[in-house]
């Protein structure tokens, strides 16, 4: 594992296959780069396959907005991108007020954003929600409105990333572990059980497990893993459009156009790193299927199919590392998406591909540094405390 005779060369290196590294790895080799992913699994086997396809720019912390806008533009034109749309649906995500003070959060939401000039969320009245969608519970008062927002499938997208890629020259090597990197000269090192691969530059886009290639260069960063949790019922006769969510509890909810709904809300179950393995915690989902219930009361004798929970990576702050390294040249970070990251892969790989191939990307990734966490709690987290202002519950 440690022989340095360097079995395949590239330009780049990116470790994880999940949407941010296939995302990544298509917008390098679109510039031209030879690239190489490594993939301990198999491509999306992680978050980036496994998740609720939330497309939604409602309901971000504010320093991730910019990005979170600029993606959506690459979602609506996806087709043209990839050769297909990933399954996307501009559904539209609602996020449902049950109270008037829930209905007050959403206004001071909205009106702290348009301080900030975005303009991509609305308030909405009770009429109006009840007219987007008439089967909700009367009690609802009101919630907020993102037209262009909508739904996807992750493992279709992230594999049309990955194909995508693949067009253009990008090599995947799946069931490859990266288990060291090292910097010699200017070559990075990747040391795998099937070999040592060798790059110029290198990505770390290990999901949750990113944290231990961070450490080895000397970078600690405070990520942790959570299992998320998602279940999918039975299939019952269409009577919800939107993507929705809720103000005062956590939940994402969608009906899919096979009848199906698929039930989420950053569900927390467990997670093991080492088993690289998520768990469902079923005492919880039952706490998620009473919203939906006080929601929709005539699911209340719907069955569910099935359950899961996908590993995901966490920050302190709940803002992803999208960064060069603090402490090595050539080394890139794009990790820790706190629940939230499907949606941004299609914009995220676009400006990692822009901060490492010209050193300046498109959109500021200044709120996103690795080295914020060193830099101490106080100045890290005026990014983040407007960020919680800002956030109602997000997903
Ligand atoms: C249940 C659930 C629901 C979610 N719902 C939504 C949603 O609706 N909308 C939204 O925007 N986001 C959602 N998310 C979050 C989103 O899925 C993630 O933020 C995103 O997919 C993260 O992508 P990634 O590429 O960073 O990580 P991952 O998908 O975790 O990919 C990382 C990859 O790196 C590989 N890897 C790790 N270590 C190594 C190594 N040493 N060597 C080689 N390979 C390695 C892993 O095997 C993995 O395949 C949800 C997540 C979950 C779990």
């Amino acid at each position: 594992m440690n022989d340095t005779t360097v079995i395949q060369e590239a330009d780049a290196l990116v470790v994880g296959g999940g949407l941010h590294g296939t995302s990544s790895a298509l917008h390098l080799a679109r510039r031209g780069a030879k690239v190489i992913v490594l993939e301990a699994d198999y491509v999306a086997r992680h978050s980036s396959g496994v998740n609720a396809g939330g497309v939604r720019t409602l309901g971000r912390p504010l320093p991730e907005i910019p990005l979170a806008l600029m993606s959506r533009e690459i979602w609506h034109g996806m087709t043209d991108l990839l050769g297909e749309d990933g399954g996307f649906v501009p559904s539209g995500q609602l996020k449902i007020a049950e109270t008037d003070d829930e209905l007050q959060a959403c206004r001071e939401r909205v009106a702290l954003l348009e301080s900030h000039g975005f303009t991509h969320e609305k308030v909405i009245d009770r009429d109006t929600v009840l007219e987007l969608e008439p089967a909700l519970a009367r009690h609802v008062t009101g919630g907020i409105w993102v037209e262009r927002d909508g739904y996807a499938l992750p493992f279709r997208t992230t594999t049309a990333f990955r194909l995508a890629a693949q067009r253009l020259g990008a090599r995947f090597l799946e069931g490859t572990a990266v288990h060291r990197i090292e910097q010699r000269g200017t070559r990075w090192l990747a040391f795998t059980p099937r070999g040592t691969f060798g790059a110029e530059k290198l990505l770390v886009t290990a999901g949750a497990w990113s944290g231990d290639l961070a450490k080895q260069v000397g970078e600690p960063v405070p990520v942790h893993p959570e299992g998320l949790m998602l279940m999918v019922t039975h299939r019952v006769a269409p009577f919800c459009h939107a993507t929705l969510g809720a103000t005062g509890r956590p939940l994402s909810f969608k009906q899919f156009d096979n009848g199906t709904v698929v039930i989420g809300g950053k569900l927390i179950g467990l997670a093991d790193l080492s088993s690289r393995h998520g768990e469902v915690d079923f005492a919880r989902l039952v706490r998620s299927a009473r919203t939906v219930t006080d929601l929709f009361p005539h699911l209340r004798n719907l069955g569910v199919n099935r359950a899961w929970a996908g590993v995901e990576a966490f920050t302190e702050d709940e803002l992803p590392v999208i960064s060069a390294s603090r402490k090595a040249s050539n080394l890139y970070y794009s990790f820790g998406y706190c629940g939230s990251g499907f949606q941004l892969g299609p914009g995220c790989g676009k400006l990692v591909s822009e901060l490492m191939l010209d050193g300046t990307p498109s959109i500021s990734l200044d709120a996103f540094g690795i080295d914020r966490f060193e830099r101490g709690a106080a100045s890290s987290s005026s990014a983040a405390s407007s960020a919680s202002a800002a956030h109602l519950v997000t997903q």
